[in-house]
């Protein structure tokens, strides 16, 4: 089965994306950054088709050590057996430096990536809030979900079985 990873900074709502796509609960969702820390596996069924989907939780917490510790360990290995990445930005308060740092690093891994600002529940007015810094992480245009509350998230998993 094909493994799709979800990667991004605390608190651009992962863990809701996952609880979003795989239904029930088997993902924490907290408000609190860093709150669940290991991997959280679930399986995506959407028109016959099957996906397996994890969330990386809270290997990313900590952005200083990103490139340092966690990434070079367990995050390496990750990568290499996730078939797709989806990449999650904030859409609605903006990128961080954790966001480029994971973006320089997806951008060298031989994986695939769909890019994904997540809450972004008013898609109107989206440039308008990010400008063109959403461009400076070298991955075009992202799909722009509301996780939250259910925004495109059928556009988004037609471009995962896409790209799968
Ligand atoms: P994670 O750390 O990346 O796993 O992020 P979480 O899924 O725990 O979400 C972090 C916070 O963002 C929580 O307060 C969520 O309720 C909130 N959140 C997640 N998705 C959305 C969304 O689509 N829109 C809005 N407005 N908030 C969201
Ligand atoms: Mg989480």
């Amino acid at each position: 089965m094909a493994t799709v990873l979800i990667i991004g900074r605390p608190n651009v709502g992962k863990s809701t994306l996952f609880n979003r796509l795989v239904g029930g609960r088997r993902a924490i969702v907290d408000d609190l950054p860093g709150v669940t820390r290991d991997f959280t596996v679930g399986r995506v069924n959407w028109q016959q088709r099957t996906f397996q989907l994890v969330d990386t939780c809270g290997l990313f917490e900590n952005p200083e050590n990103i490139v340092e510790e966690k990434m070079k360990e367990v995050t390496l290995e990750l990568l290499s057996e996730g078939d797709l990445i989806l990449f999650v930005v904030d859409g609605r308060f903006g990128l961080t430096s954790a966001d480029q740092v994971l973006a320089d690093y997806l951008r060298k891994q031989r994986i695939e990536v769909i890019f994904v600002a997540n809450k972004v529940e008013n898609p109107e007015s989206f440039y308008s809030n990010m400008g063109n810094e959403i461009f400076s992480l070298g991955f075009g245009d992202p799909i722009k979900i509301s996780a939250a509350h259910g925004l495109n998230i059928d556009l988004l998993l037609d471009e995962i079985f896409e790209r799968l």
